[in-house]
């Protein structure tokens, strides 16, 4: 039984602009794991607004004692034991969950959307992000999403209104806008969200910081439009999430796998909310995870791998907005380079 893991840094085809940061490369770290001769995979993608850094999650590898990965079909004692190391390192404990999950397809012969009793037909199509930038960027880059049926567009900085409009200016097709926590007040949020939903936006995603859970809910009360919660998801449990939002984005690297964030979306049905599936910007590995959970949710984020000119992997494609799954054992991922 053998546990190894490396660096490797992703590539952005843009600089990739979000309320709260800027980027070009994305370090992550790829994690192997190999027992009985199967070598499974596992991937994370450490994110700053919790506090995670490839250096945090490299030593959390460090102090996981291998011998507990022993029988990966005990899925919850892994998880358990994982917890027990530390209540954080969401993305460290996604990339033995999902090493796991691979292991255990690999070894019964099934592909993961099989083993979660899933549909490949039933995976929504997935939107393409637009990241904030200059008016003439946003056209530039909705030029480029042409044959993505739905945009996702990044706001919550004071140039909201060019953005849209630039937006606008090119496509008239359904859009789905992320604040990134970046309105302070509930007043802003308001306005802004009274502006949006003039210009055919389905939903808009954490309007306000995750702490302000009372100020959300004052904004539900006041507008139409879904509010769906993302950063939030980190913080609070769904039945305190279903007080003040509609929905929550799941993700892998946040919520810390594939068997928590299957009881996610178990807990959120049972309080009548809606599912997004979304990623960090993740290579393939990471992406083909939450692309076998995809057929159970709502709506489907899951660009991660397209924005990326370096995926060291292949495995599910993103073709155009539809998620294609093969029907190879686990994952489906096989080393590209
Ligand atoms: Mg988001």
């Amino acid at each position: 039984m053998k546990l190894d893991y490396w660096r490797y840094d992703l590539r952005l085809k843009h600089t990739f602009t979000i309320s709260r940061s800027s980027r070009d490369v994305v370090p992550v770290v790829l994690l192997k794991f190999e027992k009985d001769g199967i070598i499974a995979y596992g991937e994370a993608s450490p994110n700053a607004r919790y506090n995670e850094t490839p250096d945090s999650v490299e030593h959390f590898f460090k102090r996981i004692d291998v011998e507990e990965l022993s029988d990966p079909f005990k899925l919850e004692h892994i998880n358990e034991y994982l917890d027990s190391l530390s209540p954080h390192d969401a993305s460290a404990k996604a990339a033995i969950d999902i090493a796991m999950h691979d292991w255990i397809g690999k070894r019964l012969g099934v592909p993961l959307y099989k083993f979660f009793g899933g549909e490949k037909r039933k995976a929504p199509l997935s939107t393409f992000t637009i990241g904030i930038d200059t008016p003439e960027g946003i056209v530039e880059k909705v030029k480029e999403a042409a044959n993505y049926p739905v945009l996702k567009i990044k706001v919550g900085l004071p140039n909201d209104e060019d953005i849209i409009n630039a937006v606008r200016s090119v496509t008239d097709k359904p859009l789905r806008v992320d604040a990134n926590e970046g309105w302070k007040s509930k007043e802003e949020a308001l306005d802004r969200i009274n502006w949006l939903a003039t210009r055919n936006v389905e939903f808009i995603e954490q309007p306000m910081p995750a702490a302000q859970i009372d100020d959300t809910r004052w904004l539900r009360e006041r507008i139409r439009m879904p509010i769906i919660a993302d950063e939030a998801l980190a913080s609070h449990d769904i039945s305190t999430l279903s007080t003040a939002y509609d929905g929550i984005n799941i993700k892998l690297q946040k919520n810390g796998g594939l068997l928590k964030s299957r009881k996610i979306v178990y807990a959120a049905r049972a309080h009548g909310m809606k599912i997004m599936l979304g990623c960090m910007i993740e290579s393939s590995v990471g992406i083909s995870a939450a692309a076998h959970l995809s057929p159970l949710v709502d709506w489907n984020d899951l660009d991660g791998n397209v924005l990326i000119s370096n995926d060291p992997f292949k495995g599910a494609l993103n073709e155009d907005g539809k998620i294609i799954l093969n029907d190879e054992p686990g994952l489906g991922v096989i080393q590209a380079h």
